[in-house]
């Protein structure tokens, strides 16, 4: 399989190419030039087989041409086999329709976990082959550092930095990173937002100079790999509801549109998928974008979902490419349209083809206290705020007739992983699960830098 970017100057890139650079050199995504197929038999067979197994015959098209069947085999049983549930990502049914994909059993409590642990075991493997060191540079809301630092801790041939924005991660997020002890591993707090450390992260990369002086690489959820990865469980969970004869719904709780466009990537390879829909929190530009036409970020809103307090959403560019019909030159203009003006305007083509296929939802903070409050009072069981989001856009899709059939909210988080929040909204604070019980008396290490380039480059070039 080869790679272009959505922008079109960086083309014909190998699988291995893509994993290491993340970012295209034209500031674009990697998009596979074609879409795999698998058949509704191959779907079917999906049914009763270990994860592991599965993500192995998703993920194998997108990487044949350079890693064995085998060695995938052996990535995916490590990579999953650090999950602490024996469906990996099980299924809970939560009305007459409607369930939950309980996707944080793994060591962070997130469901980046699915993605980093694979991206590790293939880090691992392909430098060691190709005898390289590589530094990874990554921007996080609070979950996807976590889950790169638990995947690549003690590896020999990669540095890790995360920048973090300072004071707007959970303590407990923030602890999943400060408390890692080991050489490798970097943490860097911004004084600024996410959408501020994602913008030192994306300057890095497009700095020529820096970029090959310190071997850099991306972990972040523009990194092709990641996407990859996360189709793996909309087919384990639709073929246990019956699918492919039957069409899901989806509903993904977003920021960075990596998990919503995974499940975008698992209908072009053939799992027949009714509405994907899109759950925001305050920071509402999908909702806005899908209802105008006009892509317009807005100031940052702090909320109890900090993992998706995003404005640059960044992977909606493949969405953008893809109902563009891939025309790169058109995907460049608007994409230089939001640097030059702040903001870009869809056709009404465009948005069409979208519409066709997406919905879009946000809920306030009390709407997402109040659906925590609900899920505790009438089940028992707490859910983290994320996962509130996505109900309470459930909630909405049906009210508006949108969604009719079966329909899955994808559970991004633990509820230990923001117990203010939770107890806060439903009077109970949720335990941290075994393994972390200590992780509040354990030492942090992180260094505090301005929202400053120069400061922030310095700062890496000195560590590596
Ligand atoms: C990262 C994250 C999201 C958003 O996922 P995207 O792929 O960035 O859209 C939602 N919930 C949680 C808990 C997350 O960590």
């Amino acid at each position: 399989m080869r790679y272009h970017s959505t922008r079109g100057q960086d083309m014909n890139r190998s699988f291995t190419d893509v994993l290491l650079q993340g970012l295209a050199s034209d500031g674009g995504l990697f998009l596979p030039e074609s879409w795999p197929h698998l058949s509704a038999e191959q779907i079917s067979a999906f049914a009763g087989r270990p994860y592991a197994d599965v993500a192995h015959d998703v993920i194998l098209p997108f990487v044949s041409d350079e890693i064995s069947s085998g060695t995938l085999r052996n990535m995916c049983a490590a990579a999953y086999s650090r999950f602490n549930h024996p469906a990996t990502a099980p299924l809970i049914q939560v009305g007459n329709e409607d369930w939950i994909l309980e996707l944080a059993h793994g060591p962070t409590l997130a469901f980046k976990d699915f993605a980093m642990l694979l991206l590790g075991q293939l880090f691992e493997h392909v430098l060691g082959e190709r005898n390289e060191r590589l530094t990874i540079v990554g921007a996080t809301s609070g979950d996807t550092g976590a889950a790169a630092i638990e995947a690549l801790r003690g590896l020999r041939n990669v540095n890790v930095f995360i920048l973090h924005p300072e004071g707007r991660v959970s303590d407990t997020q923030r602890r999943m990173m400060t408390c890692v002890r080991e050489d490798n591993i970097h943490n860097i707090a911004v004084q600024g937002t996410f959408d501020d450390c994602q913008a030192l992260v994306k300057a890095m990369f497009a700095d020529e100079a820096f970029r090959s002086d310190v071997r850099l690489g991306a972990i972040n959820s523009i990194n092709w790999a990641r996407i990859m990865a996360q189709a793996v469980y909309y087919f384990t969970s639709s073929v246990s509801l019956g699918g492919p004869a039957k069409k899901i719904s989806y509903v993904v709780p977003t920021g960075n549109f990596g998990d919503i466009f995974a499940g975008y990537v698992a209908s072009r390879m053939g799992l027949p998928i009714d509405k994907l829909c899109i759950a925001t929190n305050l920071n509402d530009i999908l909702v806005r974008t899908l209802s105008t036409g006009c892509y317009v970020p807005q100031e940052t809103h702090k909320t109890i979902s900090p993992s998706m307090d995003i404005q640059v959403s960044s992977n909606f560019e493949r969405l953008v490419s893809e109902a563009l019909g891939r025309d790169h030159a058109a995907v460049a203009t608007l994409m230089n349209d939001l640097k030059e003006n702040g903001n870009f305007t869809l056709s009404e083509n465009v948005l069409g083809f979208i519409r066709e296929e997406f919905a879009a939802y946000a809920s306030d903070e009390a709407e997402s206290r109040e659906m925590m409050a609900r899920v505790s009072s009438r089940t028992g069981q707490l859910i983290d705020p994320h996962t509130a989001v996505g109900l309470v856009a459930a909630e909405k899709a049906r009210q508006a007739g949108d969604v009719s059939g079966p329909l899955v909210t994808l559970s991004t988080a633990h509820p230990a992983k923001f117990p203010d929040a939770v107890e806060e909204a439903t009077g109970r604070r949720p335990a941290l699960p075994a393994g972390l019980e200590d992780l509040f008396e354990r030492e942090e290490l992180l260094k505090v830098l301005p929202n400053d380039l120069a400061v922030v480059k310095q700062h890496i070039l000195s560590a590596v």
